[in-house]
């Protein structure tokens, strides 16, 4: 298991910290930006496609709940289970910066901001 570190490269599109995840840790996955499989994601896809690092530079949506790809009924069900709240991850990024939040979540040794 790999210890938790301050990366920005492990923010994910959508603001969560792939870089507190089990599953990256333990080696299962690369992360969101490298997960090339990942091709389901309309947030990552979009992202990419508009050379944004997350939804925080969205031109379209100052608010990712109304967008029906960031708030999409899986990401409903998700954030209701894992009590996530991806749009205040979003709203830190955009208050601290993409390192800032990379470190704070790693302080915290979170993926995700609670709701
Ligand atoms: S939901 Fe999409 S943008 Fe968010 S971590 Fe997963 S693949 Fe990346
Ligand atoms: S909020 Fe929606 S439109 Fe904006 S970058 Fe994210 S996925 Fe794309």
């Amino acid at each position: 298991m790999n210890e938790i570190v301050a990366d920005p490269v492990l923010v994910a599109r959508c603001g969560l910290y792939c870089g507190a995840c089990g599953a990256y840790l333990r080696g299962r996955c690369p992360g969101c930006r490298e997960n090339h499989k990942a091709t389901w994601c309309k947030v990552r896809s979009c992202c990419q496609d508009n050379q944004y690092a997350t939804c925080a530079d969205c031109k379209v949506h100052q608010n990712p709940q109304d967008c029906r790809w960031f708030n999409n009924w899986i990401a409903k069900v998700f954030g209701f289970i894992f009590r996530s709240n991806r749009a205040a991850c979003i709203r830190q990024i955009r208050s601290i910066g993409i390192e800032g939040h990379a470190a704070e979540m790693a302080r915290s040794k979170r993926q995700s901001i609670k709701r």
